[in-house]
């Protein structure tokens, strides 16, 4: 740290993301990436023409994106916000709404946090629940920005719509934002009750089910007045912050559904014979509704296992905080590497002296 770091950064403790290592080639399932890539059609979609006019700024609107949206979701134009991942659009809420506080689940995403302590915002962490289960009662009224991934991370639980609803209902003087990133893999959007309520902000992103992180690419859906605040933070730092590759691949993207349905399907088909696998080894598994399973073993720590996963070529996430310790997060990646894996982590068990009775 330089001696002219601004004194509010020097005690922030920035996000720390999933390790990207480069010294062998390792199965990645811990970044919660696809396992397949995009579409043939998008493969397709950028051409040399595309790249030479890398010359001019990309449109800051978005506006063929935005309109392809809009349509596929039967909302107005004037209701999406599209960002640089949807990481940057969480960066913008907190920006924009939080004055009086945020308030999230202490277990959750963990750039929660580090926004919050960006923007000089007043954090209140609710507790999940023993079971890890989300109890909506804690999130009603309050008066501050509320944060909900929904489903959530690490642990892949989810909450029905209608208790969305009573947290819009219970309080429409703040803003309530959820995080849909992984809704695609057996969740219930809420983005239908924008209509309804003028403090919702529905968050999406083609980094996962739409097999496009490298992309950088989020938007959301909110009521027009919400979402004209967010294109007011975006005009007053990078108004041109979605390439013009990007772009095109995002409209191609949106054109190809049928194939990204079907892969959600099969990633879904493979999370649910890894979850039985893993049962049958003595694992707990957490009930989920996205691209990861969150688990836990009596016989090995979340830790020792993952360094002995790790030292065997297959990367999985651990968190060290305290309630989540004997965890690891273990991205879905294709059949053949879920075989893998659980094939490993048998062994590992064995040579831990743990025997499944
Ligand atoms: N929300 C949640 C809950 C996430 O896990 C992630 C991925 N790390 C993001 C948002 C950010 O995704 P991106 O910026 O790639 O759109």
């Amino acid at each position: 740290m330089s001696r002219f770091l601004k004194q509010r950064y020097q005690a922030m403790e920035a996000y720390t993301p999933g390790e990207q290592p480069r010294d062998m080639e390792y199965i990645k399932l811990n970044t919660n990436e696809a396992p397949f890539p995009p579409a043939p059609s998008v493969l397709e979609a950028v051409g040399k023409e595309d790249i030479a006019l890398l010359r001019l700024y990309s449109d800051p609107t978005c506006s063929a994106l935005t309109e392809k949206l809009a349509r596929l979701y039967g909302v107005g134009k004037e209701n999406i916000f599209l960002s640089n991942g949807s990481d940057d659009i969480l960066n913008f809420a907190f920006m924009a709404f939080g004055e009086k506080g945020a308030r999230f689940p202490d277990i959750t995403y963990g750039f929660y946090k580090v926004f919050a302590q960006l923007h000089g915002v007043e954090a209140e962490q609710i507790p999940l629940e023993e079971d890890f289960s989300l109890d909506y009662k804690r999130y009603c009224a309050g008066g501050r920005l509320t944060v909900i991934a929904n489903p959530n991370a690490p642990t892949g639980m989810s909450i029905p719509v209608w208790q969305i609803e009573e947290i819009l209902r219970s309080d429409p003087h703040r803003v309530v934002v959820i995080d849909e990133a992984y809704v695609d893999f057996g969740g219930e959007s809420c983005y239908p009750l924008i209509e309804k309520y003028d403090n919702l902000l529905v968050v999406r992103t083609f980094s996962k089910s739409r097999c496009m992180a490298g992309g950088r690419l989020g938007y959301a859906m909110g009521s027009a007045a919400i979402i004209a605040d967010l294109e007011k933070l975006k005009y007053a730092t990078n108004p041109y912050n979605i390439n013009r590759l990007t772009q095109a691949l995002g409209e191609a993207t949106v054109d190809a559904e049928d194939y990204y349905r079907a892969m959600c399907g099969e990633i879904i088909r493979v999370r649910e014979w890894t979850a039985k696998a893993l049962e049958a080894l003595g694992f707990r598994v957490l009930p989920s509704q996205t691209n990861f399973l969150f688990v836990s073993h009596s016989g090995i720590g979340g830790k020792a296992l993952y360094l002995a996963l790790k030292q065997r070529g297959i990367l999985v996430r651990h968190f060290e905080s305290q309630r989540i310790r004997d965890f690891n997060r273990v991205t879905i990646g294709d059949k053949r590497q879920m075989e893998r894996f659980v094939e490993t982590v048998k062994d590992i068990l064995q040579e831990a002296g743990y025997e499944n009775k």
